[in-house]
């Protein structure tokens, strides 16, 4: 993995530090690999939610994650690809060569070559971001996705969230009685300012409350690092 910061030449802005955010990765990384190198910028690259993920497959067939609404998806988020072609050619497709080849890697999975490394766009995030959890018995999940499905419709887009039904993991956070049972969960994450975040993120939790009188529980929205805008192998 390699990173590029440096300031943009030019004899027009000598004093000028321009800043390109844009994070060069061997096809071989993963998302954890990704998050590693470009938080210790501040920044983060949008990838999926499982931080063990490998980037190439990932963002050749999109790549949904926790920063999607506002910033895309991962395959949006592709300047350069370096790819060995059917007939044995190393070519990098970016929007001045091959661009056709890189508009088609966004998306068109493994069928145009082997790529070998990926240049993307990289965007301030983090350190902290605020992460919620509301978690429904499974007989509450008829109204408890409707009202989801209606808070989405008008949060900021910094939100990007995730309702599914599952069986509630073990951990801390969620009462122990619900561990193992099926249950209807949001996850969302605010990737602005922890402070701006609490706002939507309590509309979700408080008018939850209100909707139905005996959700199964309601965690308290947590900060956690940035990194986990891809999350852990606990995650759905
Ligand atoms: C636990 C888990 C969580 C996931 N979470 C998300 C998520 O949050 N968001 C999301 O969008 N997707 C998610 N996915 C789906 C994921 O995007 C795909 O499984 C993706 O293919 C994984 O990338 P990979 O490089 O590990 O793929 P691999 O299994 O290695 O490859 C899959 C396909 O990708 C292509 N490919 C891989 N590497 C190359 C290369 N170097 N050159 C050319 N083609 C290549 C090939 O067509 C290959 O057949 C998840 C998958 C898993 C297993």
């Amino acid at each position: 993995m390699e990173w590029n910061d440096r300031p943009a030449p030019g004899p027009d802005r000598p004093l000028r530090r321009c800043r390109r955010r844009t994070a060069l990765a061997q096809a071989g990384a993963t998302i954890g690999d990704l998050d590693h190198e470009t938080q210790a910028f501040g920044l983060a690259v949008p990838m999926g939610v499982v931080s063990q993920t490998g980037i190439t497959g990932l963002t050749l067939g999109g790549g949904l994650g926790r920063l999607r609404r506002r910033y895309g998806l991962s395959s949006d988020n592709l300047l350069h690809a370096d790819v060995v072609t059917a007939d044995g050619r190393l070519v990098t497709a970016g929007p001045e060569d091959h661009a056709d080849l890189l508009w088609a890697l966004r998306g068109g999975g493994g069928n145009f070559g082997v790529v070998t490394s990926l240049t993307y766009r990289a965007h301030p995030i983090g350190p902290e971001v605020f992460f919620a959890v509301v978690l429904h018995p499974l007989s509450d999940a008829s109204g408890a996705l409707r009202f989801f499905r209606q808070w989405q419709a008008t949060a900021p887009e910094e939100v990007s969230a995730i309702g599914v039904l599952w069986h509630a993991p073990s951990v801390d956070e969620i009462p122990a009685e619900y561990h193992g049972s099926p249950v209807a969960l949001y996850l969302a994450m605010h990737c602005g300012s922890p402070a701006d975040g609490e706002s939507p993120a309590s509309s979700a939790t408080c008018r939850t409350r209100r909707w139905t009188s005996s959700p199964a529980s309601t965690t308290r929205p947590r900060r956690p690092r940035a990194r986990s805008t891809s999350g852990s192998s606990e995650e759905p």
